[in-house]
């Protein structure tokens, strides 16, 4: 790879090698570019390390962005930008990394290698720690919900929860190491609609024979303290969009008249996490699957292959570098509302909240009679 490519006077660009970044940090050949955009979202992605004070924070992210490789990551972003899928695939392949996904996606972790890549090399993430990767939970805890539901969608039909899935996937590892799940069996509308069996695969059998909601969550309470998740082990909540825990767990509680468990209160929107890191827009599970290169494995509006399929993309993210961190919160009041009515109760919650709360969000689990509904 010559300056002249570096430079933008080449169409293509070859794969850089570790010693060609070391030697245009040295020399700084690199002429940034008008390259804002990416440099601003590069700066959320790279924020300061755990546990710094907002004046320490501040002070920190002084110090990181004056520094001139910033400009040369911007300028590089501003080069992949410009690349055709095959181009991507090729740098991919000579850097030896993985070419599965969309062109939005392997994009992401080209730009995600070059970062790190220069970052470490010209000493900024010895010297502030921010941009190793970070294991910001012990645990993911993926969850789907089913719930009872008919061909018209309308907001007069209250819905029950009649599938409570949930993946653990081991940060760390990558690893999914367990999976949870129980029908329940629904009280308002005890016998589901023949639609509802066709979309979910949920026979009525399966909830006849099912324990009641409140039964199901003190069952799922004490799988997360036999995994010593909450006390040991950190964890996180992880749903395909807000309505798992903003309308499905926030309604069935209140109909069951319990209280909506604590650990659920904060949560990961992982179609909001894909979309701002990958940069794609928010998507529906089945394109997310598609655009990593991904077959939907099972069956699609099955609570728990849902789960398996969202936990694949979190693997994804994390391999590809994404802070997969508490984007949602419920809010109670001002409702939002669905297509189809429905209400859900659910805010953003942005990075700054995140570093506060983090750490220092503990869950409770009150033991819950399971007579109730
Ligand atoms: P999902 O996680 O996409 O499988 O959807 C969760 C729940 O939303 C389902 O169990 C249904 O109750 C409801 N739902 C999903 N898709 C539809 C649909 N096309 N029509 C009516 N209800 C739906
Ligand atoms: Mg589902």
């Amino acid at each position: 790879m010559g300056e002249e490519n570096l430079c933008g006077k080449g169409q293509i660009i070859d794969s850089i090698s570790i010693d060609e970044i070391k030697e245009m940090i040295r020399t700084d050949t690199i002429e940034p570019q008008n390259e804002n955009k990416t440099v601003e979202e590069e700066k959320t992605d790279s924020e300061v390390a755990d546990g710094a004070t907002d004046e320490e924070t501040k002070e920190l992210k002084e110090r990181e962005y004056s520094h001139p490789v910033y400009k040369q990551i911007a300028f590089l972003n501003g080069k992949i930008n410009s690349y055709s899928k095959a181009e991507l695939i090729k740098n991919l392949k000579m850097l030896k990394l993985d070419t599965d996904g969309s062109r939005s996606v392997l994009a992401k972790r080209l730009k995600t290698f070059y970062k790190k890549t220069m970052l470490n090399v010209s000493g900024i993430q010895e010297q502030t720690g921010s941009s190793k990767i970070r294991i910001l939970f012990d645990f993911y805890v993926i969850i789907d919900y089913e719930a009872t539901c008919e061909l018209l969608r309308n907001s007069d039909f209250k819905q029950e929860i009649i599938e409570f899935p949930a993946v653990l996937l081991n940060c760390q590892k990558g690893e999914v190491q367990d999976e949870f799940r129980s029908y329940c069996r629904p009280v308002l509308n005890p016998l589901l609609t023949e639609f509802c069996t066709e979309l979910t695969g949920i026979t009525q059998n399966d909830v006849d024979t099912a324990p009641l909601f409140t039964e199901v969550l003190t069952s799922f309470e004490e799988w997360l303290q036999k995994k010593k998740l909450g006390t040991k082990y950190s964890f996180a909540i992880v749903t395909d969009g807000p309505w798992d825990m903003g309308h499905f767990l926030k309604s069935q509680c209140a109909l069951s008249n319990i209280e909506f468990p604590t650990y659920c209160k904060y949560w990961i929107n992982i179609r909001k996490t894909f979309s701002n890191f990958y940069n794609t827009g928010k998507l529906p599970l089945s394109t997310m699957i598609q655009l990593i290169g991904r077959e939907f494995q099972g069956r699609a509006h099955s609570g728990l292959d849902d789960a398996r399929n969202i936990a694949f993309i979190v693997q994804r993210l994390l391999k590809d570098g994404a802070r997969i961190i508490f984007n949602e919160k419920l809010v109670e009041g001002n409702a939002r509302r669905r297509d189809d009515g429905n209400p859900f109760f659910s805010a953003p919650v942005h990075n700054t909240e995140f570093k506060a709360i983090q750490g220092k969000f503990r869950p409770n689990f009150p033991q819950r009679k399971s007579s109730k509904v």
